[in-house]
């Protein structure tokens, strides 16, 4: 079998072969370690030939049939594409597509329905919550008021009682409900009936679980929330970027809200990525494939458990794992990086029961290599090795390299 390379990648390493080397290098890194970040993933072939697009040239500021520039005729039908598909995918009223990312489309969300000083109920940041959810480093600490509720520390699951309570007594004007670590399905009606109780809009920030809901693997919140934030690129395999679901009544709030109120020009290969993207989360496959990322990440906390780490919520309903290895001797941190050496590329996050830092793993980039069931088991079980200081790194390493071998998740070499 001939093996070619793509003609952008020959021209690359023709006219620029320092960064054509970086290129290769991060795709060496990507198929010979295992991305174990929850919020990463594999996009296929399609995705990337509409990123590396000419639609990358065309400035496209406003939305299809009101643009503020000229020669825009074809980009229109992509993002009405784009945003037809999404729509159908979630069965929302109204789709945004241009969010550059979740952080923005969660700016966006606020811009639309909230003023600055307004109070707002979030997931607090120790438990979970993203950083739009009130950090004090980031815009949404700095604008608005928010009141942090958490999870229980014994179960990690989200207190419900508390944020009743928190709802009655500080009357947000809006409600968010979604998490960079929370490992369980959100009840989307139980946050509607608290909205509904204190009058507050109620946003659901799905970045993470957006590609279950659409592969079928999780819940929609789309039925249940005002606005529905996500992002592109995690579980849902699209390109790097957010996306914006809600009612017909608030459409127009939330296109302003992107452009002109927190954005200017649309990215319209992004924007054709993303079409690409949810064409092929309708499929068949897809579904098949968000399944298949809920099992191994059942698969893989079931074995993280066995090997002595503490699961948080005592496994998980979805791609995403924290867990504790304490048990192990060694805290998050620490762990990380013996972890990193080793090839095995993981993230910290805040535990519910400690003080120390945990693990926060996710299955949807190892699941779209190919790897089951069994695959989970030896990754916890080299994991738990390393850990434990019972085998060297490189020979853990080769492991991984060994591993990774047999599951390539590029096409073709670049
Ligand atoms: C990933 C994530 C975001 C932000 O996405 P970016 O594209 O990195 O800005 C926002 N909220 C939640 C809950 C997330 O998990």
């Amino acid at each position: 079998m001939t093996v070619t390379h793509p003609p952008e990648t020959d021209v690359l390493r023709r006219q620029d072969p320092e960064l054509a080397g970086i290129l290769h290098a991060e795709r060496e890194r990507q198929s010979t370690t295992l991305q174990l970040i929850a919020a990463e993933n594999f996009t296929s072939p399609a995705v990337l030939a509409a990123l590396g697009s000419p639609l990358a040239n065309k400035y496209a500021e406003g939305y299809p049939g009101a643009r503020h520039h000229g020669g825009c005729e074809i980009v229109d039908v992509a993002e009405r594409l784009a945003v037809e598909r999404a729509k159908a995918l979630f069965g929302a009223d109204h789709a945004n597509v241009q969010a550059h990312s979740g952080s923005s489309a969660v700016l966006a969300a606020y811009a639309a329905l909230l003023r600055p000083g307004d109070t707002v109920l979030a997931l607090g940041l120790a438990h979970g919550g993203h950083l739009t959810h009130g950090s004090p480093a980031n815009f949404s600490g700095r604008w608005f008021h928010f009141v942090g509720y958490g999870v229980d520390a014994e179960t990690g699951l989200i207190d419900h009682a508390q944020v009743r309570t928190l709802a009655r007594t500080h009357r947000p004007k809006a409600i968010v409900c979604g998490s960079i670590a929370y490992p369980r399905h959100i009840d989307h009606a139980f946050f509607r009936e608290v909205a509904d109780e204190v009058g507050a809009h109620l946003i659901a920030d799905a970045a993470h679980p957006i590609g279950l809901v659409a592969g079928g693997a999780a819940p929609s919140p789309v039925p249940y929330a005002d606005i529905v934030c996500a992002t592109t690129h995690k579980v849902l395999r699209g390109p790097r970027g957010g996306m914006i679901l809600c009612r017909a009544g608030l459409a127009e709030r939330v296109d302003r809200a992107v452009f002109p109120f927190t954005q200017g020009g649309a990215q319209m290969h992004t924007v054709a990525a993303k079409a690409v993207a949810l064409g092929e989360a309708a499929t068949e496959a897809f579904a098949a494939y968000a399944h298949r990322v809920v099992a191994n990440a059942r698969a893989l906390a079931a074995a993280l458990a066995d090997e002595g780490l503490v699961v948080t919520t005592g496994g998980t309903d979805t791609h995403l794992i924290t867990a504790d290895p304490a048990p192990l001797g060694v805290d998050g941190r620490d762990a990380r990086g013996r972890l990193a050496a080793a090839g095995l590329v993981l993230d910290c996050c805040a535990l519910p029961h400690a003080d120390a830092r945990g693990l926060r793993l996710g299955t949807a980039a190892v699941t779209t290599q190919g790897m089951g069931e069994g695959e989970m088991t030896l990754i916890a079980g080299l994991l738990a090795r390393v850990l434990r200081g019972g085998t060297d790194p490189a020979r853990a390493r080769a492991d991984v390299r060994e591993l990774t071998a047999a599951f390539p998740p590029h096409p073709y070499p670049g």
